[in-house]
């Protein structure tokens, strides 16, 4: 009897992970993904210019301003915001194909774009991460070391507008300690795997033979 978890035919879940800049979000999304190999992280599409150390392709599509305008007029995007200052988008085809094929998709988003994404997507399961302080928040983002004064001022400034979204999403987690956030993010994916819906489609076969007759 084959137990393999492929989800190929009832299609992926795709999740969202938001949070206030510095709050964590990336580096659980990074741990999390070296745990669970089989969830693919949309690359978004941003005007943003890179950090250093930030490749075109693996951490986002680096585009000028006139051609992420050309895109949203193409409709190429599955939901796109503009977030302190710059403008960021998820391809809509990629997230399509990988779906279809099974794969589980993860979004880093912000919380308009997961309001978009919830519209579109109403099966979409969706995480807030919550800083354990406003101090332990801004000591983050200066540590950090990636953003100037000007653009960490912005983000902080922008952080109660953002946590102010937090109770329309599922689940919270409050990266305090970080393997506990960690291993909370990860128990929230694996159950949601084992979703009744999701279980009666990957094991049609398995409950047909324990339920015929001898
Ligand atoms: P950091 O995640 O705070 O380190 O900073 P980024 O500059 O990488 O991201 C800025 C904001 O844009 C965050 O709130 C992200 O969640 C959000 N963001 C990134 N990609 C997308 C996207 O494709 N769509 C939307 N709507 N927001 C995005
Ligand atoms: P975001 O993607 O939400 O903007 P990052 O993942 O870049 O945030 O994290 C911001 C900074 O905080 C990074 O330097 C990261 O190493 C650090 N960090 C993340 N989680 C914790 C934690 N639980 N405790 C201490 N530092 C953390
Ligand atoms: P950063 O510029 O620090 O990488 O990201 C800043 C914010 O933009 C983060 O809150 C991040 O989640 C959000 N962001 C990144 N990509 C996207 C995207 O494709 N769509 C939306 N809506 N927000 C995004």
């Amino acid at each position: 009897m084959s137990t393999h978890i492929s989800n190929a035919g009832s299609g992926g879940t795709l999740f969202i992970v938001a949070a206030p800049s510095g709050a964590g979000k990336s580096t659980l999304v990074n741990a999390l993904l070296e745990r669970e190999s089989s969830i693919s992280l949309s690359i978004s599409h941003t005007t943003r210019p890179p950090r250093p150390g930030e490749q075109y392709g693996r951490h986002y599509y680096f585009v000028e301003r006139t051609e992420f305008q050309r895109e949203v007029a193409e409709g190429i995007f599955l939901e796109h915001a503009e977030v302190h200052g710059n403008f960021y988008g998820t391809s809509r085809n990629t997230v399509q194909e990988l779906l279809q094929q099974g794969r589980d998709v993860l979004l880093e988003i912000d919380w308009q774009g997961a309001a978009q994404v919830r519209k579109a997507k109403p099966d979409c399961v969706s995480v807030f991460i919550l800083p354990p302080s406003r101090a332990e928040l801004e000591r983050r983002l200066r540590g950090r070391g990636s953003d100037s004064e000007e653009v960490i001022e912005r983000r902080l400034r922008n952080s109660r507008g953002e946590i102010a979204h937090a109770h329309e999403f599922d689940y919270i987690i409050v990266n305090d300690r970080f393997e506990d956030a960690l291993d909370t993010l990860q128990a929230i994916v694996r159950a949601v795997r084992q979703r009744t819906a999701l279980q009666c489609q990957r094991h049609e076969s398995l409950i047909r033979e324990l339920l015929a007759d001898r």
